[in-house]
């Protein structure tokens, strides 16, 4: 199969769909790539290295659009690359189609069979193409909480893991799924103490499994978020109700009684964020201030170590691509039911039931 990639065109999108390594591995495999110039170069993913890799090396998004049988990305395409897309052509990226009615529409118009990441399950009932993400965005809340304590970024000027004599920060995180635990392991890694809030007894226990008693767990009550988070140096929003818009667990009137200085991330921003007062921040301007707490409300966190992402992303996407390469779509979806639940659009048609109920079309 003929495969291409695309430079992503977002603003200040440095991510690739494919790795210099990725590219190797589907060569092997028998398959050729062709990658547009630059694609890679913002994260040290050279021309060179594509070429080393057995890429050919293209000068325009549209000639590899024109040419590839599949498509692979990072984020959902642009409405230019929409019309770029043709009729049976497969495109394998993130769409989250669901709040984006304009996408769906150019998509179905297009003809093309469109896979999306995100929708594409486990047999656990996870999401393994969602989870790299995650696990970036919870490592990276506890680097970027941490620099937002320090005093010169209106923080409390506090260290998180103190030093000896001095108490280390009390670091709070709401929701222990997948970017709540990575983010209380950093903390913890860093000797800050935490405590992880979550409504799942299960989760909990299996947490308390995993780390011991260095980490405090508690069952999710209004009572106890307000107990905790009031008396947080730094909290981490890291909720998620699968299909819903995050609770807002977080009042104005708890956030009012922190301390000032105090630091809150809210990872959950991409599902409407779970504290009163977040509202979505960009890399360019990551954080606000309301009533003396900082808040960091990054929309898509992973962007900004995009070196990582990439990687991370390519190690959970490359099986599920080289089945799409080595035995077309139909039979790859035919033989996997979790990379079925990837397809959104076939022939014109929303196939994703919750896609299509999200945007009120048939099914
Ligand atoms: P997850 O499903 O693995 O974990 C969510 C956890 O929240 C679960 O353990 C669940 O029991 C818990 N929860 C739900 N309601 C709760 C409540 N009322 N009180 C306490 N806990 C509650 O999800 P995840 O992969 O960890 O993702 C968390 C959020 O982070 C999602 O909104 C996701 O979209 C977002 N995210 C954002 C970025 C970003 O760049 N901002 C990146 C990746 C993920």
């Amino acid at each position: 199969m003929l495969i291409g990639v695309p430079k992503e065109i977002k603003t200040h999108e440095y991510r690739v769909g494919l790795t210099p390594s990725s590219v190797r591995e589907l060569v092997h495999h028998g398959h050729s790539v062709i990658v547009e110039t630059l694609a890679g170069a913002g994260i040290d993913f050279g021309d060179d290295r594509y070429r080393a890799a057995g890429a050919e090396i293209v000068g325009s998004a549209k000639e590899v659009f024109d040419r590839a049988e599949m498509v692979v990305k990072v984020k959902e395409p642009q409405p230019d690359e929409c019309r770029m897309l043709r009729r049976g052509q497969v495109l394998f990226t993130y769409l989250h189609l669901a709040p984006d009615p304009r996408q769906t529409e150019l998509l179905m118009k297009s003809g093309a069979v469109a896979i999306a990441y995100e929708t594409v399950t486990d047999a656990r009932g996870g999401l393994p193409l969602l989870a790299p993400m995650s696990e970036v965005a919870g490592r990276m809340s506890i680097q970027c909480g941490a620099h937002c304590l320090e005093k010169i970024q209106g923080g409390r000027g506090m260290l998180l893991g103190g030093v000896p004599g001095v108490p280390a920060a009390k670091v709070v995180v709401l929701g222990g799924g997948v970017v709540g635990t990575n983010a209380a392991r950093m903390a913890m890694g860093l000797e800050a103490h935490v405590t992880v809030i979550d409504k799942s007894l299960q989760r909990l226990k299996e947490l308390d499994l995993q780390f011991g008693a260095e980490l405090n767990t508690i069952y999710s009550t209004v009572d106890a978020i307000e107990e905790y988070v009031t008396g947080a140096d730094l909290v981490i929003g890291a909720v998620l109700v699968p299909g819903a818009a995050a609770p807002r667990l977080v009042t104005r009137a708890m956030i009012a009684k922190m301390k000032p200085g105090s630091v809150v991330v809210d990872v959950a921003i991409d599902q409407g964020g779970c504290f009163e007062t977040s509202k979505a921040t960009t890399h360019d301007d990551p954080t606000y201030v309301v009533d003396g707490v900082v808040h960091y409300c990054v929309a898509n966190m992973p962007g900004g170590v995009a070196r990582t992402s990439t990687v991370a992303l390519n190690n959970a996407t490359l099986p599920f691509a080289l089945a799409l390469a080595d035995k077309g779509y139909r039979r790859a979806c035919l033989d996997d039911a979790h990379l079925r639940e990837g397809l959104n659009i076939h022939s014109g048609q929303v196939t994703n039931k919750p896609v299509a109920d999200a945007l009120g079309l048939n099914y």
